[in-house]
């Protein structure tokens, strides 16, 4: 029986067997798995989030190839986003990536892994490198370079400058880029500087012959130089014809007029007769100077008698027929009498001294209280103008002046400058060109414009021509300018003459000079730029831009002239304390800046010196080479310092070395020349933060602009410039960028070019 059993077992297992395996198997699904975008790029401190977006059809896995890489997220299912960040990058540029994987499951086949590359650029510092346009031959700068033609440059050996020695040197002047020249006084003189001119129809024969001159001006107008002569319109030397003829005829000479002449000054200005006093009742400066004629000695027996108890101390002089005495041996007060010497006084009371005495003088007389001082309040005399005494009435003793005490009036001359350089008369302001004086000087002005071709005046002195009154010296100059403007159009010229005043007052004063003439030097200016120097950069634009729009507004067509130092005042160095890195900083400044920048002769050498020893300390002869060839040392009289004309200090060795403060100045000069913006652009405040920091654009009428910036501090500054930094044209010392922030050495100037 279980054989019968085991075929139906079997074929029920079988058949089991068979239902089993038609049972279907389960699905396997693809997955689908895509990510977009496919790649993310972060700035150096990028903050920002940025998404992935995932699409697939099941779940999924995230993972960042590294750390610096942050995802928020490490999986998902289905559509979903993946929020990306990084972490601020301080290092090289750096890759990596974030992989999204594919997960499988009971019926989901996994898709290959995508990949998301991620890249970040490095915090990047970048070194800013100058590439200036190159020079289109044009030169637009308007820099003009003072000269002084008594020590630039000796042609003949004689160790005094030339006009043949400027010729020779006008490429020098070429390659610093200037378009103007400022002579020192052209004319003859008796002295070394030329302010007190003795002829103003010729040149002076120690500088060459007039046909020199013209030579000189030919060869600067072929190098696109114009020449402005120094014009000292206020006072002649004491040489010319005129006052020789005044000094030989007080009363007789034809010349009398041109000078400011008056036998009773005091009484004369008092009473409004003194034309070049304009209304003032006092000059301002200067003095009323014997010219030695009249009838002002004495002889005879007089009576003096010095009252010295009070303060105002006085002499009586009476005449008399009392007994002449002799000499007090023991005086303390004396009289000085001219063909006598000191003649000691009696004290007849307490600080009553008195004498009597035959007199034979030619002159006249003083109060002295030493016999051997001649100053330090020792010497009493009158009042400048006061001098004549009346017999019997008290003179009022004057130790400031101390003017001879006479005793009969001579004829005075007055001069705002001292007796060398005595004032002209122009007669009342209103009509001053019709005075024979104005017409003899505009005659000679006439032959320089019109037969030499010189383009231009730089006017000594302008306050002092009516004694500091404003309104008189305004219509003065307009009717100079006019004058001269016509000549010059009249010569050819398309343009107005240029004629730069040396108004010598702050910049309130100075602007009211702009209705007379076309420009004036801005006295304010080296103060501003003394101030910015010193670490305050802050007002340096509003005030530069002030000074521009108030002149404007005087006259539209008005230039202004800004320059660091002139002959007349201590050299720039040492108002920058002898620093080198300020110094250069002030050239890039000036060169900067809007207005008409003037170069002094040696600023751009460095030279150092102030007035303490003699102005010629501060207008010393140019070093050319190590040898010291064409050095014009006589044209001071040898008062040099010759620490300062030494080989390593000369042009040949400053040409050759670069970053020498002769190149700073070729640089920006150049510079200056090559961009129209910075040659004669609009100046607007740039804002940038930081006291230490100037910075300002320069827009040209034709849309060039430019972005200047200074760091004036004696260390390096770090800055926020929103602008594009990638077009520098220009740079002293030290200037990098990371991102936005502009970081400037100590005394570091750059420019860039914005369109
Ligand atoms: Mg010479």
């Amino acid at each position: 029986m279980r054989r019968a059993i085991f075929p139906l077992a079997c074929v029920l297992v079988v058949a089991l067997q068979a239902f089993s395996c038609k049972e279907k198997e389960p699905e396997i699904v693809q997955q689908t798995l895509s990510v977009s975008p496919t790649s993310l790029s972060f700035e150096p401190e990028d903050a920002s989030a940025k998404l992935l977006n995932v699409s697939s059809n099941s779940g999924w896995g995230v993972a960042s190839s590294a750390d610096w890489i942050k995802i928020d997220k490490s999986s998902g299912d289905g559509n979903g986003s993946i929020t990306v960040t990084v972490t601020a990058n301080t290092g090289d540029d750096r890759t990596g990536t974030i992989t999204i994987k594919g997960v499988s499951s009971t019926n989901v086949k996994a898709a290959s892994d995508v990949t998301v590359s991620v890249s970040q650029r490095g915090k990047k510092i970048v070194q800013v490198v100058p590439a200036p346009a190159s020079f289109d031959g044009n030169k637009r700068s308007s820099t003009t370079y003072q000269l002084l033609i008594y020590t630039f440059a000796d042609s003949d050996g004689d160790g005094v400058g030339d006009f043949k020695g400027i010729q020779s040197k006008l490429d020098y002047l070429d390659g610093l880029g200037v378009t103007g020249i400022w002579l020192s006084p052209a004319h003859p003189t008796s002295s070394y500087h030329g302010y007190d001119v003795d002829d103003y129809s010729t040149v002076n024969p120690l500088f060459g012959t007039e046909e020199d001159f013209k030579a000189l001006v030919d060869a600067a107008h072929a190098k696109g130089i114009k020449i402005y002569m120094d014009y000292v319109l206020n006072h002649s030397g004491r040489g010319t014809e005129w006052f020789k003829s005044l000094k030989a005829d007080p009363s007789g000479s034809p010349y009398r007029d041109y000078y400011v002449v008056s036998k009773s000054p005091d009484a004369d200005v008092a009473a409004g007769l003194v034309d070049n006093y304009a209304g003032a009742l006092s000059p301002g400066m200067g003095s009323w100077i014997s010219l030695g004629d009249g009838n002002i000695g004495y002889k005879g027996r007089l009576h003096f008698k010095v009252d010295w108890t009070k303060s105002i101390k006085t002499v009586t002089v009476t005449e008399t027929t009392e007994d002449a005495q002799k000499a007090n041996a023991s005086a303390k007060l004396w009289l000085y009498i001219g063909s006598v010497g000191n003649v000691g006084l009696y004290e007849t009371s307490t600080n009553i001294f008195e004498i009597t005495l035959d007199v034979d003088t030619s002159w006249g007389f003083l109060v002295r209280s030493s016999t051997t001082a001649w100053d330090g309040g020792t010497k009493y005399g009158a009042k400048a103008g006061k001098n004549v005494i009346t017999f019997g009435e008290p003179l009022n003793l004057d130790t400031s002046t101390a003017a001879d005490i006479t005793f009969g009036a001579a004829t005075y001359y007055f001069g705002s400058f001292g007796e060398y350089m005595p004032d002209i008369n122009y007669g009342p302001y209103e009509t001053a060109s019709e005075s024979p004086a104005f017409k003899a000087i505009a005659a000679s002005a006439d032959k320089w414009i019109k037969d030499f071709g010189v383009d231009g005046f730089r006017l000594d002195a302008v306050i002092w021509l009516y004694q500091a009154v404003i309104k008189a010296n305004q219509s003065f100059l307009s009717q100079w300018y006019d004058h001269c403007n016509a000549t010059y159009k009249a010569a050819g010229h398309d343009d107005d003459i240029f004629m730069v005043g040396e108004a010598w007052d702050g910049h309130s004063t100075e602007k009211q000079y702009y209705k007379g003439i076309n420009s004036c030097f801005e006295f304010d200016y080296l103060w501003l730029v003394k101030a910015t120097l010193d670490g305050d950069a802050t007002g340096y634009v509003n005030a530069v831009n002030g000074y521009i729009n108030d002149h404007k507004a005087i006259r539209p067509d008005a230039i202004t002239s800004i320059f660091l130092s002139n002959h007349d005042q201590d050299r720039v160095a040492e108002t920058l304390g002898k620093s080198v890195a300020k110094e250069k900083q002030a050239a890039a400044l000036l060169l900067t800046t809007p207005g008409k920048p003037f170069i002094y002769q040696g600023e751009e050498l460095g030279y150092w010196g102030t007035k303490a020893g003699g102005d010629e300390y501060v207008r010393g002869p140019i070093m050319w080479d190590k040898a010291g060839k064409d050095c014009a040392k006589k044209g001071v009289n040898n008062k040099v310092n010759n620490a300062m004309l030494t080989a390593s200090i000369s042009v040949e060795a400053q040409d050759a070395e670069s970053g020498s403060m002769l190149n700073v100045y070729k640089t920006f000069s150049r510079l200056r020349n090559t961009y129209p913006a910075l040659a004669n652009g609009e100046m607007t405040n740039a804002n940038l933060s930081g006291r230490s920091i100037a910075s300002w654009y320069m827009t040209s009428s034709d849309g060039q602009k430019l972005l200047v910036i200074h760091n004036v501090a004696g260390s390096a500054k770090t800055t926020s410039v929103s602008d594009d930094m990638s077009k520098p044209v220009a740079l002293l010392g030290t200037a990098s960028y990371e991102g936005t922030n502009l970081t400037l050495g100590a005394n570091s100037s750059v420019i860039f070019q914005l369109k």
